[in-house]
């Protein structure tokens, strides 16, 4: 039997964000998984919370991924939650890398095995004023991509005021859709920063047409606001980024709240998480449409995932011809899947197929980093 030996935990700061990586090793010389956790912001509470992992899960053996994710995540008797479960996605990432390997197969494998050859990204596009958006928005359209995801740099310290960030964008819009013409996808991700009666003027001051999606308008804690909301606007909805669970992804998907799931592997649960998620929206012909901010562990992950289900619209790609964040830094993974155009080919290679530089890591440092911080005219707090 081959067992867990250990589990290492690499909280990092690769160029503008930190990344929580870990790694575990087994009892087989040379044969080691990597996983990514993603909550962003608050790596250091996921790190004690692999560190509670390990000390019940080394010695057991590498191949028995879900009876690990069952006893990661109801042993601690409090079930659940987004701490526990972005250490989970982690420790779970990693077992599905560490069986690939030993089997000689992509992960995709292990998940039922390759649909489709390669898989189609959206671009994420940033902007502040109308005319990067449309700047920028050309230059996606010539490099290929089919579909552009918007949202507003918003990051203080100037007050956050909704409505005027509604009346820009309902100028703007109808100039961005008859530039892009009609082949174009175009969604908006207004990350939690509306309220049910804004989203609503929002939605209704758009010539029917324009947006092709709204992305997270309003927090997601109770499904009923948005059930509501559903009633109230005529536009897909694309949810489910910080979903801790298929328990939460639930009512969201089997009342069709939301049209699109963005599903974050490295929240969510893992890959053994997701692909459960992935069919329970199959049951609504929903597609996956996964956020994935974090760097090619996510992105690899996301590849096998979406390489073995139906139901696949696109993978958020934050690194375009017109935003290099950087989480892809080349200096920390030695081997990640490459961007061609708008899409990734899927990863042929043993395992999830990136490699990861645990010397350079080692060396690197770690700075608690906070989110921006939004602020209302009054001073009181609002959603970034
Ligand atoms: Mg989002």
């Amino acid at each position: 039997m081959i067992t867990i030996t250990n589990i290492k935990t690499y909280p990092v700061r690769i160029e503008h964000g930190n990344q929580l990586i870990i790694k575990i090793e087994t009892s087989e010389n040379g044969l080691y998984g990597w996983g990514a956790s993603g909550l962003s912001g608050r790596e250091l509470a996921v790190v004690g919370a692999v560190k509670h992992y390990a000390h019940f899960l080394v010695g057991k053996n590498v191949l028995q991924i879900e009876a690990h994710w069952q006893e990661m995540y109801r042993s601690q008797y409090f079930e659940g939650g987004r701490v526990l479960t972005a250490a989970i996605s982690a420790i779970d990432i990693a077992l599905y890398d560490i069986k690939g390997k030993l089997l000689n197969v992509p992960v995709y494998e292990l998940l039922g095995g390759k649909q489709r050859q390669y898989v189609e990204c959206f671009a994420s596009l940033k902007f502040e004023s109308k005319d990067e958006l449309m700047t920028k928005a050309q230059t996606l359209k010539q490099e290929g991509f089919n579909c552009i995801r918007l949202y507003e740099a918003s990051e203080g310290p100037e007050p956050y005021v909704a409505r005027k960030s509604m009346a820009n964008l309902v100028a703007w819009l109808p100039d961005l859709r008859k530039e892009m013409g009609n082949e174009m996808t175009i969604g908006m991700d207004y990350h939690h920063r509306l309220t049910l009666p804004e989203t609503v003027s929002f939605v209704n001051r758009l010539p029917l047409g324009t947006l092709d999606f709204l992305e997270e308008p309003l927090r997601d804690e109770n499904p009923q606001v948005y059930q509501e909301l559903r009633k109230m606007i005529n536009l897909p909805l694309a949810l489910g980024e910080e979903f801790a669970s298929k328990w939460q992804f639930w009512p969201y998907l089997k009342d069709n709240i939301t049209q699109y799931a963005r599903v974050d592997v490295c929240n969510v649960g893992g890959l053994t998480e997701a692909k459960k998620v992935a069919a329970i929206a199959e049951t609504n012909y929903i597609d996956l449409m996964p956020h994935n901010p974090l760097g090619p562990i996510c992105t690899a992950a996301t590849l096998h995932l979406l390489a073995a289900s139906p139901n696949v619209a696109w993978l958020e790609e934050i690194n375009t011809p017109v935003e290099y964040c950087g989480t892809n830094s080349e200096m920390f993974y030695t081997k990640q899947p490459v961007l061609e155009g708008n899409h990734y080919q899927v990863p042929s290679g043993p395992g999830l197929g990136v490699e990861f530089n645990e010397a350079l890591a080692k060396k690197a440092t770690f700075e608690i980093k906070e989110p921006p911080h939004l602020y209302k005219k009054d001073g009181s707090f609002t959603n970034w």
